[in-house]
């Protein structure tokens, strides 16, 4: 795919309004992308997405590549009688962008808005460098009443979401907007599905858009219980490093560089070693970088997918992007288009559980079964 076809793909996914809970325009754009692709399009109670494409060797192992639906976003908590919106979060946007910050209030008609924020004239100095609690925010949405905002269908419980139209840079495939984080992981495993859907490999995969990763990494439990797979390859966006703002030692990777292979994230997973080597020799093959990494900030659906389904190789393979949880969420498309090349090739690479195995156990003795990663 083109990175002119990769931007507008992204700007549609992107253009949709998904906050965590309520994910439904994601999923049923999914739902209605892998239908052509997959031989079972299904999906569960919870909300998660699941397109199944056998492959050529039915005993060959099971794969389940996976990226989240949902988008961080906020969520009203009163609307006071002069009609300003109170409101909460849903993940965590961060706090020090929030004021002055357009949203979208997903009324029975997405609303515009804007996060208020007091006259600079009037700020005392210690004012100014203060951001301020999330309790003193409010959300306009140009009601002049609770009764008007009541009539437009705001109400406790509304969600909203950050405005950001994906907008490229000079360089066409540095772009920037909202809910890159996952958005650019969704279109991964959709090119994904529809490159190997023309061509199966001999594994089997199930393809599976999970909801509600911001507030826990929820869908993906539910998903790879669900699923019982031997391999999991999470796609997701990772907090960079390589702005001014930031000392040269932390998060040590970039974006440009290529895909992320973590070997641990925060809290959570240790990549597996031998599909860890698989990905890295696959790239290798490939002529495409990879920055491994330990990730000591963040943590994705794969540590709670193997969590949940135990006997499985899970390993994270990540997207670098800047200005993490705000509205202009910075990536490069080469990275994207990387992904979904290593992801595609990694995937015709697996073909029997016995590439996954961490030692041997034969009547000759013990062996590492391969060197890990
Ligand atoms: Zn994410």
């Amino acid at each position: 795919m083109s990175l002119d076809a990769l931007r507008q793909r992204l700007a549609e996914l992107t253009r949709l309004d998904a906050p965590v809970g309520f994910e439904e325009p994601v999923l049923r754009y999914v739902a209605e992308q892998f239908k052509p692709l997959c031989a079972e399009v299904t999906c569960d109670v919870r909300g998660n997405v699941y397109g199944r494409l056998p492959g050529r060797d039915p005993n060959a192992p099971l794969v389940m590549i996976t990226a989240h639906a949902d988008e961080i976003g906020f969520m009203v908590t009163s609307v006071r009688p002069d009609g300003f919106l109170r409101f909460t979060k849903l993940g965590h946007p961060t706090d020090m962008v929030l004021p002055g910050q357009r949203v979208r209030v997903l009324a029975r008609e997405p609303l515009e808005g804007v996060i208020g924020v007091k006259p600079g004239h009037i700020l005392s100095p210690e004012e100014a460098r203060r951001t301020p609690p999330i309790e003193e925010l409010y959300i306009d949405v140009g009601a002049s009443s609770a009764e008007e905002a009541a009539s437009w269908g705001i109400e406790p419980g509304t969600p909203a979401v950050f405005v950001g139209e994906l907008t490229a840079t000079k360089d066409p495939a540095r772009v920037f907007g909202k809910c890159v984080d996952n958005r650019a992981g969704v279109l991964c495993v959709l090119e994904t599905a529809r490159r190997l859907a023309a061509d199966p490999p001999r594994c089997n995969v199930a393809f599976v858009i999970v909801v509600e990763e911001e507030v826990g990494l929820r869908g993906a439990e539910v998903a790879a219980r669900k699923v019982q797979p031997n391999v999991v390859l999470a796609i997701d966006t990772v907090p960079s490093g390589g702005t001014p703002d930031l000392p040269p030692g932390a998060l040590p990777w970039t974006i440009g560089a290529g895909p992320l292979l973590k070997v641990r994230e925060t809290k959570g997973l240790s990549t597996h070693g031998p599909l860890r080597a698989l990905v890295r020799e696959t790239a290798a093959a490939e002529q495409i970088p990879v920055q491994v990494i330990v990730d000591t900030a963040g943590i994705t659906d794969a540590t709670s997918a193997q969590q949940a389904s135990g006997d499985v190789a899970a390993t994270v393979i990540g997207l670098a992007r800047r200005y993490s949880h705000s509205a202009v969420e910075l990536c490069d498309l080469n990275d994207v288009q990387a992904i979904i090349d290593l992801t595609v090739a990694t995937v015709r690479n697996i073909h029997d559980r016995d590439q996954l195995m961490r030692i041997s156990i034969r009547p000759s003795g013990v062996t590492p079964s391969s060197p890990a990663g």
